[in-house]
Protein backbone atom coordinates (compact mmCIF):
# COMPACT_ATOMS: atom_id res chain seq x y z
CA UNK A 1 0.00 0.00 0.00
CA UNK A 2 0.78 3.60 -0.29
CA UNK A 3 1.90 4.66 3.46
CA UNK A 4 1.39 8.66 4.69
CA UNK A 5 2.69 9.91 7.84
CA UNK A 6 2.04 13.25 8.93
CA UNK A 7 -1.47 12.42 7.19
CA UNK A 8 -3.30 14.73 9.86
CA UNK A 9 -1.47 18.00 8.88
CA UNK A 10 -1.85 20.44 6.52
CA UNK A 11 0.54 18.34 3.72
CA UNK A 12 -0.39 15.18 4.94
CA UNK A 13 -4.49 15.72 4.63
CA UNK A 14 -3.27 17.59 0.32
CA UNK A 15 -1.60 14.38 -0.08
CA UNK A 16 -4.33 11.72 1.56
CA UNK A 17 -7.34 14.16 -0.36
CA UNK A 18 -5.38 13.18 -3.80
CA UNK A 19 -4.18 9.84 -3.62
CA UNK A 20 -7.63 9.19 -2.65
CA UNK A 21 -8.73 10.49 -6.37
CA UNK A 22 -5.98 8.26 -7.97
CA UNK A 23 -6.19 4.81 -6.44
CA UNK A 24 -8.60 2.75 -3.55
CA UNK A 25 -9.18 3.82 -0.27
CA UNK A 26 -8.09 0.01 0.67
CA UNK A 27 -4.67 0.84 -1.03
CA UNK A 28 -3.93 4.30 1.44
CA UNK A 29 -2.61 4.04 4.74
CA UNK A 30 -2.46 7.17 7.06
CA UNK A 31 0.14 7.41 9.91
CA UNK A 32 -1.54 9.80 12.35
CA UNK A 33 -0.78 10.24 16.27
CA UNK A 34 -4.57 11.29 16.88
CA UNK A 35 -7.16 8.98 15.20
CA UNK A 36 -9.82 10.96 15.62
CA UNK A 37 -7.93 13.93 13.53
CA UNK A 38 -8.16 10.84 11.25
CA UNK A 39 -12.20 9.88 11.33
CA UNK A 40 -13.12 11.78 7.84
CA UNK A 41 -10.14 9.45 6.19
CA UNK A 42 -11.33 6.41 8.07
CA UNK A 43 -15.31 6.63 7.20
CA UNK A 44 -14.06 6.75 3.62
CA UNK A 45 -12.01 3.84 3.69
CA UNK A 46 -8.51 4.49 4.28
CA UNK A 47 -6.69 2.44 6.77
CA UNK A 48 -5.61 4.40 9.55
CA UNK A 49 -1.87 3.07 11.67
CA UNK A 50 -1.31 4.86 14.80
CA UNK A 51 1.98 6.10 15.45
CA UNK A 52 4.41 8.87 16.82
CA UNK A 53 8.04 9.67 15.92
CA UNK A 54 9.08 10.01 19.55
CA UNK A 55 7.74 5.90 20.46
CA UNK A 56 10.16 3.50 17.85
CA UNK A 57 7.47 0.56 19.32
CA UNK A 58 4.31 2.39 17.75
CA UNK A 59 5.64 1.61 13.97
CA UNK A 60 5.99 -2.74 14.57
CA UNK A 61 3.80 -3.59 12.31
CA UNK A 62 3.15 -0.11 10.10
CA UNK A 63 5.08 -0.83 7.27
CA UNK A 64 4.50 -3.83 4.91
CA UNK A 65 7.24 -5.29 1.96
CA UNK A 66 6.41 -3.21 -0.88
CA UNK A 67 5.23 -0.36 0.79
CA UNK A 68 5.34 2.97 -0.57
CA UNK A 69 5.99 5.36 2.15
CA UNK A 70 5.86 9.31 2.38
CA UNK A 71 7.46 10.46 5.54
CA UNK A 72 6.43 13.84 5.81
CA UNK A 73 8.87 16.08 8.10
CA UNK A 74 8.22 16.48 11.86
CA UNK A 75 7.80 19.77 12.94
CA UNK A 76 9.12 19.34 16.74
CA UNK A 77 11.87 21.30 16.32
CA UNK A 78 12.98 20.89 20.27
CA UNK A 79 12.29 17.27 19.79
CA UNK A 80 15.25 15.80 17.25
CA UNK A 81 13.99 16.05 14.24
CA UNK A 82 16.86 14.31 12.73
CA UNK A 83 15.88 11.10 15.45
CA UNK A 84 12.80 10.88 14.95
CA UNK A 85 12.85 10.83 11.18
CA UNK A 86 15.78 7.77 11.96
CA UNK A 87 12.98 5.65 13.79
CA UNK A 88 10.40 5.90 10.76
CA UNK A 89 13.50 5.08 8.10
CA UNK A 90 14.27 2.27 10.28
CA UNK A 91 10.93 0.43 10.53
CA UNK A 92 10.41 1.29 6.92
CA UNK A 93 13.84 -0.36 6.05
CA UNK A 94 12.91 -3.35 8.05
CA UNK A 95 10.14 -3.72 6.79
CA UNK A 96 11.14 -3.92 3.24
CA UNK A 97 9.54 -1.12 1.36
CA UNK A 98 9.61 -0.52 -2.03
CA UNK A 99 9.92 2.94 -1.87
CA UNK A 100 10.50 5.75 0.95
CA UNK A 101 9.97 9.62 -0.27
CA UNK A 102 10.91 12.24 2.00
CA UNK A 103 10.28 15.73 2.18
CA UNK A 104 13.28 17.66 2.24
CA UNK A 105 14.23 21.21 1.38
CA UNK A 106 15.96 22.33 -1.59
CA UNK A 107 19.58 21.72 -1.63
CA UNK A 108 20.97 25.62 -2.35
CA UNK A 109 19.31 26.18 1.46
CA UNK A 110 21.73 27.01 3.65
CA UNK A 111 19.50 28.45 6.68
CA UNK A 112 19.71 26.60 10.09
CA UNK A 113 16.43 25.14 9.35
CA UNK A 114 17.54 23.12 6.62
CA UNK A 115 20.19 21.37 8.91
CA UNK A 116 17.60 18.45 9.85
CA UNK A 117 16.54 17.55 6.53
CA UNK A 118 20.45 17.38 5.02
CA UNK A 119 20.73 15.01 8.01
CA UNK A 120 17.84 12.78 7.68
CA UNK A 121 18.87 12.30 3.44
CA UNK A 122 22.35 11.23 4.40
CA UNK A 123 20.49 8.88 7.03
CA UNK A 124 18.12 7.54 4.19
CA UNK A 125 20.96 7.05 1.73
CA UNK A 126 22.74 5.01 4.40
CA UNK A 127 20.13 3.22 4.55
CA UNK A 128 19.81 1.50 1.11
CA UNK A 129 16.25 1.84 0.63
CA UNK A 130 15.10 2.93 -2.70
CA UNK A 131 14.51 6.84 -1.98
CA UNK A 132 12.81 9.87 -3.23
CA UNK A 133 14.11 13.01 -1.93
CA UNK A 134 11.80 16.11 -2.45
CA UNK A 135 13.32 18.64 -2.13
CA UNK A 136 10.16 21.05 -1.23
CA UNK A 137 10.48 25.11 -1.46
CA UNK A 138 8.89 27.43 0.46
CA UNK A 139 4.88 27.01 0.75
CA UNK A 140 2.43 30.33 -0.47
CA UNK A 141 1.14 29.34 2.55
CA UNK A 142 4.07 30.51 4.91
CA UNK A 143 2.77 33.82 4.37
CA UNK A 144 -1.02 33.59 2.97
CA UNK A 145 -1.97 31.90 6.03
CA UNK A 146 -0.51 35.09 8.56
CA UNK A 147 -2.24 37.76 6.87
CA UNK A 148 -4.57 39.64 9.53
CA UNK A 149 -1.18 41.50 11.04
CA UNK A 150 -0.20 42.27 7.78
CA UNK A 151 -3.50 43.99 6.75
CA UNK A 152 -3.61 45.46 10.35
CA UNK A 153 -0.70 47.22 9.87
CA UNK A 154 -0.55 48.00 5.98
CA UNK A 155 3.02 46.37 6.05
CA UNK A 156 4.87 43.25 5.36
CA UNK A 157 7.69 43.17 7.75
CA UNK A 158 10.57 40.76 6.59
CA UNK A 159 14.34 40.84 6.58
CA UNK A 160 14.99 39.32 3.36
CA UNK A 161 16.16 42.28 1.02
CA UNK A 162 14.99 41.96 -2.10
CA UNK A 163 15.53 38.75 -2.01
CA UNK A 164 13.11 36.36 -4.25
CA UNK A 165 10.99 32.82 -3.23
CA UNK A 166 9.87 30.45 -5.72
CA UNK A 167 6.92 29.41 -3.72
CA UNK A 168 4.44 27.40 -4.43
CA UNK A 169 1.02 26.22 -2.31
CA UNK A 170 0.59 23.16 -0.59
CA UNK A 171 -1.41 21.45 -2.57
CA UNK A 172 1.24 21.63 -5.69
CA UNK A 173 3.42 19.80 -3.25
CA UNK A 174 1.26 17.31 -2.53
CA UNK A 175 0.92 16.88 -6.64
CA UNK A 176 4.07 16.05 -6.73
CA UNK A 177 4.47 13.77 -3.60
CA UNK A 178 0.95 11.64 -5.46
CA UNK A 179 2.97 11.64 -8.83
CA UNK A 180 6.10 9.78 -7.05
CA UNK A 181 3.84 7.51 -5.30
CA UNK A 182 1.46 6.18 -7.96
CA UNK A 183 4.22 6.55 -11.00
CA UNK A 184 7.18 4.65 -11.57
CA UNK A 185 10.56 5.34 -12.22
CA UNK A 186 11.47 7.92 -9.41
CA UNK A 187 14.00 5.81 -7.11
CA UNK A 188 16.64 7.08 -6.02
CA UNK A 189 16.03 10.46 -7.20
CA UNK A 190 16.42 13.73 -5.81
CA UNK A 191 13.71 16.81 -6.95
CA UNK A 192 14.35 20.28 -6.14
CA UNK A 193 10.74 22.28 -6.06
CA UNK A 194 9.63 25.13 -6.15
CA UNK A 195 6.72 27.37 -7.86
CA UNK A 196 6.98 28.07 -11.60
CA UNK A 197 7.65 31.94 -10.66
CA UNK A 198 9.71 33.28 -8.24
CA UNK A 199 8.82 36.75 -6.43
CA UNK A 200 10.14 39.25 -3.85
CA UNK A 201 8.33 41.12 -1.09
CA UNK A 202 7.70 44.13 -2.98
CA UNK A 203 5.53 42.09 -5.36
CA UNK A 204 3.69 40.69 -2.50
CA UNK A 205 2.75 43.94 -0.44
CA UNK A 206 2.09 45.17 -4.62
CA UNK A 207 -0.58 42.13 -4.47
CA UNK A 208 -1.82 42.55 -1.62
CA UNK A 209 -2.54 46.22 -2.01
CA UNK A 210 -3.98 45.76 -5.81
CA UNK A 211 -6.91 42.79 -4.04
CA UNK A 212 -7.54 44.72 -1.18
CA UNK A 213 -7.67 48.13 -2.27
CA UNK A 214 -5.70 49.44 1.05
CA UNK A 215 -2.12 50.68 0.60
CA UNK A 216 0.32 47.54 1.57
CA UNK A 217 4.02 48.71 1.96
CA UNK A 218 7.08 46.25 2.30
CA UNK A 219 8.90 47.21 4.97
CA UNK A 220 12.41 45.56 4.73
CA UNK A 221 14.11 45.77 8.24
CA UNK A 222 17.70 44.09 9.65
CA UNK A 223 17.55 40.52 10.44
CA UNK A 224 17.95 41.37 14.45
CA UNK A 225 15.29 43.79 13.72
CA UNK A 226 12.67 41.20 12.61
CA UNK A 227 13.99 38.46 15.26
CA UNK A 228 12.86 41.22 17.96
CA UNK A 229 9.69 41.66 15.91
CA UNK A 230 9.11 37.67 16.10
CA UNK A 231 9.97 37.40 19.84
CA UNK A 232 7.21 40.61 20.47
CA UNK A 233 4.84 38.98 19.02
CA UNK A 234 5.19 36.05 21.18
CA UNK A 235 7.47 33.54 19.06
CA UNK A 236 10.02 31.79 21.65
CA UNK A 237 13.51 32.96 20.67
CA UNK A 238 15.10 29.54 18.92
CA UNK A 239 12.35 29.52 16.37
CA UNK A 240 12.38 33.48 15.96
CA UNK A 241 16.27 33.02 15.21
CA UNK A 242 15.84 30.15 12.64
CA UNK A 243 12.92 32.20 10.88
CA UNK A 244 15.22 35.31 10.97
CA UNK A 245 17.40 33.05 9.03
CA UNK A 246 15.30 32.07 6.76
CA UNK A 247 15.21 35.50 5.51
CA UNK A 248 18.67 36.09 5.18
CA UNK A 249 19.00 33.02 3.42
CA UNK A 250 16.09 34.22 1.13
CA UNK A 251 17.86 37.26 0.76
CA UNK A 252 20.60 35.51 -0.89
CA UNK A 253 18.10 33.64 -3.43
CA UNK A 254 18.98 30.53 -1.54
CA UNK A 255 14.95 29.78 -1.92
CA UNK A 256 14.81 30.38 -5.50
CA UNK A 257 14.10 27.45 -7.39
CA UNK A 258 14.70 27.27 -11.25
CA UNK A 259 14.49 23.58 -11.97
CA UNK A 260 10.85 23.20 -13.01
CA UNK A 261 10.91 19.74 -11.63
CA UNK A 262 7.38 20.66 -9.68
CA UNK A 263 5.38 21.36 -12.63
CA UNK A 264 6.76 18.64 -14.34
CA UNK A 265 5.30 16.08 -11.38
CA UNK A 266 2.14 17.74 -10.87
CA UNK A 267 1.42 17.85 -14.69
CA UNK A 268 0.47 21.71 -14.73
CA UNK A 269 1.58 24.89 -13.47
CA UNK A 270 1.96 25.81 -10.20
CA UNK A 271 -0.18 27.98 -8.43
CA UNK A 272 0.26 31.12 -8.64
CA UNK A 273 1.02 33.55 -5.43
CA UNK A 274 -2.14 36.08 -6.55
CA UNK A 275 -4.18 33.09 -6.44
CA UNK A 276 -3.33 31.92 -2.88
CA UNK A 277 -3.94 35.20 -1.65
CA UNK A 278 -7.13 35.67 -2.99
CA UNK A 279 -7.97 32.34 -1.33
CA UNK A 280 -6.34 33.57 1.68
CA UNK A 281 -8.39 36.93 1.92
CA UNK A 282 -11.76 35.23 1.71
CA UNK A 283 -10.67 32.96 4.25
P1 LIG B 1 1.96 20.57 9.87
O1 LIG B 1 2.53 21.16 11.09
O2 LIG B 1 0.57 20.92 9.47
O3 LIG B 1 2.03 18.97 9.95
C1 LIG B 1 3.05 18.28 10.58
C2 LIG B 1 2.61 16.82 10.68
O4 LIG B 1 3.63 16.09 11.36
C3 LIG B 1 1.32 16.65 11.47
O5 LIG B 1 0.51 15.72 10.84
C4 LIG B 1 1.82 16.09 12.79
O6 LIG B 1 0.89 15.26 13.43
C5 LIG B 1 3.00 15.28 12.32
N1 LIG B 1 3.91 15.03 13.44
C6 LIG B 1 4.64 15.95 14.12
N2 LIG B 1 5.31 15.35 15.12
C7 LIG B 1 4.98 14.03 15.06
C8 LIG B 1 5.33 12.91 15.84
N3 LIG B 1 6.13 13.02 16.90
N4 LIG B 1 4.83 11.70 15.49
C9 LIG B 1 4.00 11.58 14.44
N5 LIG B 1 3.61 12.61 13.67
C10 LIG B 1 4.10 13.82 13.99
O7 LIG B 1 2.98 20.93 8.70
P2 LIG B 1 2.68 20.97 7.13
O8 LIG B 1 1.81 19.82 6.80
O9 LIG B 1 2.30 22.30 6.72
O10 LIG B 1 4.13 20.70 6.55
C11 LIG B 1 4.70 19.41 6.63
C12 LIG B 1 6.12 19.51 7.11
O11 LIG B 1 6.86 20.33 6.21
C13 LIG B 1 6.30 20.18 8.48
O12 LIG B 1 6.15 19.25 9.51
C14 LIG B 1 7.70 20.72 8.38
O13 LIG B 1 8.66 19.73 8.62
C15 LIG B 1 7.79 21.13 6.94
N6 LIG B 1 7.44 22.53 6.69
C16 LIG B 1 7.74 23.00 5.45
C17 LIG B 1 7.45 24.30 5.11
C18 LIG B 1 7.75 24.78 3.74
O14 LIG B 1 7.47 25.95 3.44
N7 LIG B 1 8.28 23.94 2.87
C19 LIG B 1 6.83 25.22 6.07
C20 LIG B 1 6.51 24.61 7.32
C21 LIG B 1 6.83 23.31 7.61
P3 LIG B 1 -0.49 15.84 14.07
O15 LIG B 1 -1.44 16.02 12.88
O16 LIG B 1 -0.91 14.81 15.02
O17 LIG B 1 -0.15 17.17 14.71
Amino acid sequence: SIVVTGATGHLGRHVVEQLLEKVPAEQITAVVRTPEKAADFAERGVRIAVADYNAPETFDGVFSAGDKVLLISGNEFDKGRVQQHQVVLDAARTAGVALFAYTSAPSSLKAALADDHRATEQAILASGVPYVLLRNGWYHENYTGNLAPVLEHGAVVQAAGEGRVSSASRADYAAAAVAVLTGEGHENKAYELGGDEAWGFADYAAELSKQTGKEITYNAVSAEAYEGILKGAGLPGPLAAVFAGVDASIEKGELEVTTGDLSRLAGRPTTPLAEAITAALKG
